[in-house]
């Protein structure tokens, strides 16, 4: 059977051949946005499912971006990989198709999505501490300090993501940068922007952060960990949606994180301020305790025997991540996929402020992020004088 994009019969028949569904009556919607991918929700009797198959194409800026098949391959295979080692924050997959590029995986709709529930006041108490211990199990077991130089280049080369690690390089690390016509600048920004593209240490050091990215491969990462691609409650957390998964540097899904900690607290930063760096610091101090405690415990060698190579690992993490942290604060607020947390700020002299505040934080993050030697640097940081 070759691919085609499903419609919500098409959907309903696969799940049923499957024996994942009896021949009970059945509802079933498409809830995805359909930039990338289609997304299904099936409900028969007390079953309920999702079906998630990639679409061969992007919808960008009014044009459409081609994008192999193959990433449904990769996210089918990362979930797996993530579930081996973090099992209660990702979700069962039931079925995988590489060939019709679907996944078939447990219906989180009891949970919400982490960006729009912290929109709406919702608490999640746990989340910090859960994608501390996720990324830290996700990111130390796929290392080669946990499975060895040998194996984990063969286990790395299966996740070859070029398409998507192109996005990636281009929206997270160039556009932003220059005068792209994939930007989406709201007016009255236009001086803040300036002092970015004409900061030539800064795109120096962003430069940088793009080789480290493009060519340092650390683990498997997530790749697009950003509060959109999280479901919670107040006990539960899971993570969806690494399409974009690729052996990487460690640093980039922590930083990734740690950017939409942020952005949760613009829309009312007053108050979320002190909230979601408290939430950053509990992340980051789960993550390297985590880490250290895995490490201790099941480092191979050569690296195990290496004294003190943990904290400098470590170190490096932070400082990359921060570095990434940055770029991501940027192109969220300049570039192509802008978030709800500064969109949704109804006042636009507040929206602009709180706009001017994420570029210099990220400008700060990237151009600083070497003076961060431990997380509590990082409270130290003055953004307004940049
Ligand atoms: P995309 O890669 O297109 O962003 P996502 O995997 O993020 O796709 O899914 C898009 C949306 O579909 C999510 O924001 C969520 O609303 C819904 N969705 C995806 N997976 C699930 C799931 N396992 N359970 C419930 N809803 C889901
Ligand atoms: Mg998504
Ligand atoms: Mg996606």
């Amino acid at each position: 059977m070759g691919y085609q994009a499903f419609t919500v019969q098409d959907a309903i028949e696969r799940v049923r051949t499957l024996g994942l569904i009896g021949n009970e009556p059945v509802t079933a919607e498409e809830i995805g946005d359909g930039n990338l991918n289609l997304v299904f929700r099936i409900q028969a009797g007390e079953k309920r499912l999702i079906l998630k198959q990639a679409l061969p194409y992007a919808k960008v800026v009014g044009e459409s971006w081609p994008l192999s098949l193959e990433r449904a391959w990769i996210e089918q295979s990362a979930l797996k990989e993530f579930a081996k080692v973090a099992v209660p924050f990702v979700p069962h997959v039931y079925h995988a198709s590489k060939e019709e590029a679907f996944t078939v995986m447990e219906d989180l709709s009891h949970l919400t999505i982490v960006r729009g529930g912290l929109l709406e006041g919702e608490k999640y108490p746990l989340l910090a501490e859960h994608i501390g211990s996720y990324l830290a199990r996700t990111l130390f077991y796929t290392s080669d300090f946990a499975v060895g130089p040998v194996a984990k280049k063969q286990i790395a080369r299966q996740y070859y993501n070029p398409d998507l690690c192109d996005i990636t390089e281009k929206l997270i690390f160039t556009d932003p940068f220059y005068d792209a016509e994939t930007n989406a600048i709201e007016a009255g920004l236009e001086a803040e922007v300036d002092r970015i593209w004409n900061d030539a240490e800064l795109k120096r050091e962003v430069a940088k952060l793009e080789a480290l990215f493009i060519t340092k491969g650390d683990a498997l990462l997530h790749g697009d960990l950003h509060t959109g691609s999280i479901f919670a409650s107040a006990e539960e957390t899971k993570v969806i949606d690494p399409e974009f998964a690729f052996y990487g540097p460690f640093g980039f899904d922590v930083g990734q994180f740690i950017a939409h900690l942020f952005f949760a607290a613009y829309p009312d930063y007053d108050r979320l301020r002190d909230e979601r760096i408290k939430d950053i610091d509990t992340f980051w101090l789960t993550f390297a305790s985590t880490f250290k405690a895995l490490w201790e415990r099941e480092a191979v060698e050569p690296f195990r025997k290496a004294d003190g190579l943990v904290d400098d690992v470590l170190s490096t993490i932070l400082q990359d991540a921060l570095g990434f942290a940055g770029c991501e604060l940027i192109r969220r607020t300049i570039g192509l996929a802008l978030v709800a947390d500064l969109e949704q700020i109804s006042d636009s002299t507040v929206r602009l402020e709180r706009k001017r505040h994420a570029l210099r934080l990220g400008a700060a993050l990237i151009k600083r992020r070497t003076e961060c030697k431990t997380f509590t640097d990082l409270r130290n940081f003055d953004v307004t004088e940049e």
